[in-house]
């Protein structure tokens, strides 16, 4: 099962000339035509404020709006009332750190996290931390460049209150064993708090399977819009929640007599006006994934990381940081021996190609790996085998330059 051909064709970005070759996915996808059409479309038919009016165009908004949210509860195999839409997958940490986090970690106790997370999943907790004089426990990544079941569970203790992790790493592709990890933090009572954002693209995710507490992703790296993203709980956590930040839509009413009454989730953690276009976008974007078949997308996955280790295996001074394993997702972190990662980009990009180089807001992974940075070629649905050779001919004349 292959991804059709034409599949380029609906990134209207990616057509005409002078299209980059883009290979920076995994900060953020270019979006099908599909994805801006649902997004117009909410726009100029069903446009209005959701959750307050009771005239037809609102009733209409908010219709769109709770579909845009049975739809991403579907993908990941959620209930609608599990999805609360934040603006993204920092914002949804910064939700469960404040609220959660807030209330169960106090003085003397330990939040855990991975070796590999980026700063929005490990800033978060840190001041969090630093806020209640708890310690933050950093579980080493191991040599294959995830994080073993054995020192996760090492890091487990009466003292643990949480453990937040990233699904993929967003610096190597690689996986870790989340589901394990969940059903070991369970055993310790601590809940576990997945950071999906290089996975939701590239893996079918199932978070009744996975049993994780917590589960954010970004609709921007996953063909969807800047600026919506998911956090998914359990009904009975999130009832159970404090609010993040209030305002309108948040409350059943107030006075100034008797004490504020909240509404449920998921409504309860989306004060102010949402994002009603792009959770529409989000949802056509999952549903443009969804069309081309989990199959497909992960042999195409499978293809490009492949056909990159092998472009660069006889480049002589090119080496592959981590290893892929046997379920690549899209990511591959080169280090050109000699020349600065922000060299090899620059060079790249003269060339009409887009990477992510230097520490992928995950400085502290890099320190530990020992390096100042990577040149980190990202994949998505539209990218070919022969754009990976196109770079594997611009690589072979990068020199070392300024940095
Ligand atoms: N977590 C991981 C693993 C990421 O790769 C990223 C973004 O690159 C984020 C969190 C933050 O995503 P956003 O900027 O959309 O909040």
């Amino acid at each position: 099962m292959s991804l059709p051909l034409t599949v380029r064709e609906d990134f209207p970005l990616l057509c005409g000339a002078g299209a980059p070759v883009y290979l920076d996915n995994a900060a953020t996808t270019q979006k099908p035509r599909s994805v801006l059409d649902a997004e117009i479309g909410y726009y100029t038919t069903s446009n209005s404020n959701v959750g307050r009016g009771y005239h037809s165009l609102a009733l209409a908004a908010t219709e769109c709006y709770e579909h845009a949210r049975s739809a991403v509860a579907d993908m990941i195999g959620a209930g609608a009332g599990e999805i609360v839409f934040t603006m993204n997958t920092t914002d949804a940490t910064n939700l469960v750190a404040d609220t959660v986090g807030g209330r169960i970690v106090g003085p003397g106790d330990q939040v855990v996290v991975s070796g590999m997370e980026h700063n929005s999943n490990l800033l978060p907790w840190r001041r969090l931390c630093e806020a209640k004089g708890a310690e933050l426990v950093v579980v080493p990544v191991g040599p294959l460049g995830r994080v073993e079941l054995a020192d996760f569970a090492a890091a487990m203790g009466p003292r643990v209150r949480i453990a937040a992790v990233a699904h993929v790493s967003n610096v190597l592709g690689t996986v870790n064993p989340v589901r394990e990890m969940a059903a070991v933090a369970h055993r310790h009572g601590v809940l576990v708090l997945v950071d999906g954002a290089q996975a939701v693209a590239h893996l079918p995710v199932d978070v009744r399977d996975l049993d994780a507490d917590f589960y954010c992703f970004s609709g921007h790296k996953v063909y969807g819009p800047m600026g919506i993203g998911v956090l998914y709980s359990r009904s009975s956590l999130l009832e159970d929640m404090p609010p993040f930040r209030v305002g309108g839509g948040t409350v059943k009413g107030v006075s100034t007599t008797e004490p504020v009454r909240y509404v449920g989730a998921p409504a309860r953690f989306e004060a102010g006006t949402p994002n009603v276009a792009g959770a529409v976008g989000l949802a056509a974007g999952l549903d443009y994934l969804r069309g081309l078949g989990w199959e497909a997308v992960r042999a195409h996955d499978a293809e490009l990381v492949e056909a990159t280790l092998e472009a660069v295996a006889d480049l002589g001074n090119v080496d592959v940081v981590g290893d892929p394993g046997d379920l690549p997702c899209g990511i591959v972190s080169l280090s050109v021996r000699g020349i600065h990662p922000y060299d090899v980009g620059a060079h790249l990009d003269a060339h009409g190609v887009a990477v992510r180089c230097g520490v992928h807001c995950a400085s502290t992974f890099l320190d530990d790996l020992g390096l100042v940075g990577t040149v980190r070629l990202s994949f998505a649905v539209y990218n070919t085998v022969e754009e990976i050779e196109y770079v594997r001919s611009v690589l072979k004349t990068v020199q070392p330059g300024t940095w």
